[in-house]
């Protein structure tokens, strides 16, 4: 019996990244999946490299935009159609927005970053928790970021949209708990996936592997965290295994944040 067997797992941000990662470790351990993200190509990826290492998987592709109210409450609904229930829900689908000091940051910028980061977040919780309060059972991995617990710096919707995941998953996780519904957060620190890539791109144009090893120097481990590594402590939270870890929020930087 392995810990996904006859779990369906519903995941945001799933054609690249963080949300790769999860699918294939809940996938090998027998999960039927809902994969959703705005990038098509992406999607198609994700199955064949969820085929490859669980070729048995059922595994579902949904193109949407999380920050769309509507779009989540379709892909919530396919998923309960299609698979009769949700156990697992990892509400991960971000992006980091641009850099820039908060003056200069850009309203626009601060709208867009916010819209998908919180937003998103809050109607995937919205319509999910409804389900599984029916249920009687469930778990939610929502994806906040040393940035949702620290001051970075330059990244003021970034900043905002992720504090605010943590807040709506210590909200909610007090609220839930009674029906049999675990909320928690996952905080990590710099994880190598596209996004960081970008990242480092805005800082060092062409050089930026040299600024990637300059900004892992000052890690206690020295090092870019693997999205695999990911997507073992994401697979814990959604198990059976972790019901009793509730509104937490758990980083994974190695100890990154405890130094700022
Ligand atoms: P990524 O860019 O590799 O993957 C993010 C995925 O989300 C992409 O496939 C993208 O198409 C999708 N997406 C973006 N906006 C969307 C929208 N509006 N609707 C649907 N899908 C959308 O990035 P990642 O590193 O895997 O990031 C995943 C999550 O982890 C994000 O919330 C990010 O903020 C968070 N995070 C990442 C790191 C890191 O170091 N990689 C650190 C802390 C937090």
């Amino acid at each position: 019996m392995t810990r996904f067997e006859n779990k369906v797992v519903l995941i945001t941000g799933g054609g690249s990244g963080l949300g790769r990662a999860a699918a294939l470790q809940v996938a090998k351990e027998g999960a039927k999946l809902v994969l959703v993200d705005l990038n098509k190509d992406g999607l198609e990826e994700s199955k064949q490299e969820v085929l490859a290492v669980a070729p048995e998987a059922a595994v579902e592709l949904v193109e949407a935009n999380v920050a769309e109210e509507k779009e989540v409450e379709k892909f919530v609904q396919f998923t309960v159609e299609k698979f009769g229930k949700i156990d697992g829900f990892f509400n991960n689908a971000g992006v980091e927005g641009k850099q820039n000091e908060t003056e200069n940051y850009g309203i626009d910028e601060f709208n867009r970053v916010v819209n998908i980061n919180l937003n998103g977040v809050f109607y995937g919780m919205k319509y999910v928790l409804k389900v599984m309060k029916e249920q009687g059972s469930g778990s939610i991995v929502n994806t906040a970021s040393v940035g949702g617990i620290r001051g970075v710096g330059n990244q003021s919707g970034y900043a905002a949209s992720k504090h605010g995941v943590v807040g709506l998953t210590r909200n909610s996780g007090v609220e839930y708990g009674q029906y049999g519904v675990s909320i928690k957060a996952i905080a990590p620190g710099a994880i190598m996936t596209p996004m960081v890539e970008g990242s480092l791109r805005q800082i060092g144009g062409e050089n930026w592997e040299e600024v990637g090893k300059e900004f892992v120097s000052v890690n206690p481990m020295k090092r870019f965290g693997k999205p695999e590594e990911i997507g073992y402590l994401v697979a814990f939270l959604l198990s059976d295994q972790a019901d009793f870890i509730n509104a937490a929020v758990v980083p994974i930087d190695g100890g990154q944040s405890y130094k700022y």
